[in-house]
Formats: C-alpha cells, structure tokens, sequence
C-alpha cells in the first residue's frame, strides 16, 4: 500500500468544490480552523497547543540582549525602503558574524536598532522522528523508511518537487510526505480570491492526482490533502508606527515593540507607556487587544511573556503596515487571523474516511486523523 501526505501551504476552506472536480473521484473533505497565529506545525505534527509547545510568532524577545558592537554598527544601516534592505540583508547573508548567527539570516525588516532585542523562537525541527527531549510527532507512527519532501528541508516549490519526486522514489517508498509552498506565495502576491490562487491550486492538484493515479490498479494507494491556514485578501493598511510615533514615549526606554503583519506586540518598561499604548490602540478601529478570554480560547496562556505584554491583533481583511516581515509593500493576501475569519480557515481532504465531513474541526485534532491516517 501507497501512503501520501501532502500539505498545501495556505490551502484554503473554500476551494473544496475546485479540488473535488479536479480529483474527479468521491473523497472526504471538512474544514480546519488554523491555531493562533503563525506557527501551527505544532498542532497537527504534535497535537499540542501553542501553549504547550511554544509556537505563536516566528521572534520572541530574548533573555540575552547582545550589546556588541556590530549592533550599534548596525543601528547605521537603513531599514527601509524594503529593497534597499534586502541588499542589505543579502550582503550580510554573505558576512557571516558570529553575533549574526543565530538569526539564520531571518533579518525580513526587523529594524537593526531592535534586532538585539529578539532572536527566532523554534528551536525543534518537528518534520521528523522525535529524538530526545523532543515532543512525538506523527513521523513516530511511520514503520520504516518514508520519503519526505519539500519545506522545511527543500524548496517546496512545485517545480522542486516534480523533479526530485522521481519514478524510482514512488517505486522505493511506501509512506511519503509532501510539502508544497506554491499556493502561499501566490496567495499572498495576488490574494487568496484571485485567478492567479485558483489556477495554481488547479495545477497543484492536477500533479497530486498524477502522482496517486501512476500505480498499477491492484496497488492500493491512499491520500490525504490539508492545508496549514488559509488566505485572506487584504483591504486595509493599518499604519501603527504613525500613531506610536506621536506618542511621548521612546522605543527602549519606555517600551519595545516588534509589528508583525497582523499583530503588534508590546513589552512596556514602565505605566505610562502601558497606559499609553494601550488607549491609543484600544481606540483603534481594525483590530483588537487579546484579553484573558482570547488567551483561554486559543490556548496560549504561556508562561512567560516572550512573545509580548500585550498583543494587538487586527480584525478581517487587515494588515499593519509598515511591519517588520513586508516592510511598507502592501501585499494582497494575508494569514494569522482569529477564528472567526472564514477565508483563513484550511481544510483537509482524503479518498478515506476518516473524519465526519460535516464537522469543522480544530487544527490540533488533525493530529489524530493523521496518526490513524499512518497507522491503518
Ligand atoms: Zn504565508
């Protein structure tokens, strides 16, 4: 038996009609309502929540702040306009610093003055076996061998995969796992409701089906699709740094902050910039403050405040611009929004059943459906 799993970076709910043409066989399908934020490769691989894993934002704010010179070297560089800092990042990808390292040139837009402030929050690689002090993943249910492909080891890119996914690979391996990226870059370039989106799922889909369909009929070969989050199209540009500019506070001595694209995190260093940040946005239409009851609902009650004080996050259709991941481009598709948001919610598709398709489930419960998935 032929086992695959693949991901479709920023599949979305929606497009189950488009996928179901295209595999033109009866398959199962539900909708998956993504976790908090950015990092849900805990929940299905792990079925653990953020809180309990640690995920949320790609940077948190580090223990260790690195005064060293090349910092205030830096602090002389300019962060913007975003391709003069690519350049930028691009020359220090190519200037290997030991102060630097631990970034692994993850520099986006983070402004240089902050960037001592904050280091890359995921330290376990979780697409494969756990090892040591390392969570179990759904790669501990594969007997054997399995062949994996994609990110976060290789490009996803499609074209990646249609090379290196070889006859031999197919005949060799019994389990595959398949990551494609195409549909985020797609998505977040033209918007998750665009032709551009649904011509790349159409292509995505029209592969996977080759793939499923090339074994000899006595071969029993059975798929499971799901996406990591949706994607939905942007249609307000949220400037904070405008509104946190005319405040009478200082970045590093009143407060620091890192802007994600939907969400703007706090660390205050006294009350009056608590106070002060907290009316000017609390007054703010397009987004909201996470509260007590938001931290219970998405399970992120961490125990430290690595990830912030306090979180602003936008509603539907919004983005903070300027951030610190797009700098001040205004990109048409964006992912990271509360449950709510119809357009971020993913979905998973089988040709077995494994799940009621009438159901939305939580990410963290495709866990279960994989493992039963690897199992059977
Ligand atoms: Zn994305």
């Amino acid at each position: 038996m032929k086992k695959f799993i693949f991901i479709l970076d920023a599949l979305k709910a929606n497009q189950l009609g488009l996928i179901q043409l295209n595999m033109s066989e009866k398959v199962h399908a539900v909708n998956v309502i993504p976790p908090f934020s950015f990092e849900p490769d805990a929940s299905y691989l792990c079925g653990l929540h953020p809180e309990e894993s640690n995920a949320g934002l790609k940077y948190w704010k580090t223990k260790n702040v690195n005064n060293s010179k090349i910092f205030h070297l830096l602090q002389i560089l300019p962060n913007r306009p975003r391709i003069v800092r690519k350049i930028i990042n691009k020359i220090l990808k190519k200037t290997p610093l030991p102060s630097l390292k631990k970034y692994k040139n993850n520099y986006a837009c983070i402004p240089f003055k902050m960037l001592k402030y904050f280091e890359l929050s995921n330290e376990s690689e979780l697409f494969q076996k756990s090892s040591g002090s390392m969570p179990s993943t759904i790669f501990d249910s594969i007997q054997g061998d399995y062949c994996y492909m994609g990110v976060p080891y290789t490009s996803g890119q499609l074209d990646y995969i249609k090379t290196n996914l070889t006859q031999d690979k197919l005949k060799q391996y019994n389990t595959f796992f398949i990551y494609i990226s195409d549909l985020d870059n797609t998505g977040h370039k033209y918007g998750g409701i665009s032709a551009e989106y649904d011509t790349k799922l159409t292509e995505i889909i029209h592969y996977i089906k080759s793939v499923v369909t090339s074994f000899d009929k006595e071969e029993q070969v059975n798929y499971i699709i799901f996406g990591d989050h949706g994607m939905v199209n942007v249609k307000k540009y949220i400037n904070l740094e405008r509104i946190l500019k005319k405040l009478p506070l200082q970045i590093e001595k009143d407060y620091i902050y890192f802007l994600d694209s939907t969400m703007a995190r706090f660390w205050f260093y006294n009350e009056k910039a608590e106070k002060l940040i907290y009316h000017a946005l609390a007054e703010l239409e397009g987004g909201s403050w996470i509260n007590d009851e938001d931290k219970t609902q998405y399970k992120i009650r961490y125990n430290h405040n690595k990830f912030g004080d306090a979180i602003w996050w936008v509603n539907d259709e919004s983005i903070i611009s300027p951030n610190f991941w797009q700098c001040e481009k205004k990109i048409k598709g964006m992912h990271g929004y509360r449950k709510n948001v119809n357009e971020n919610h993913t979905c998973v598709i089988s040709n077995q059943k494994l799940y009621n398709s009438t159901d939305t489930i939580e990410m963290i419960e495709l866990n279960q459906i994989l493992e039963t998935f690897l199992k059977n």
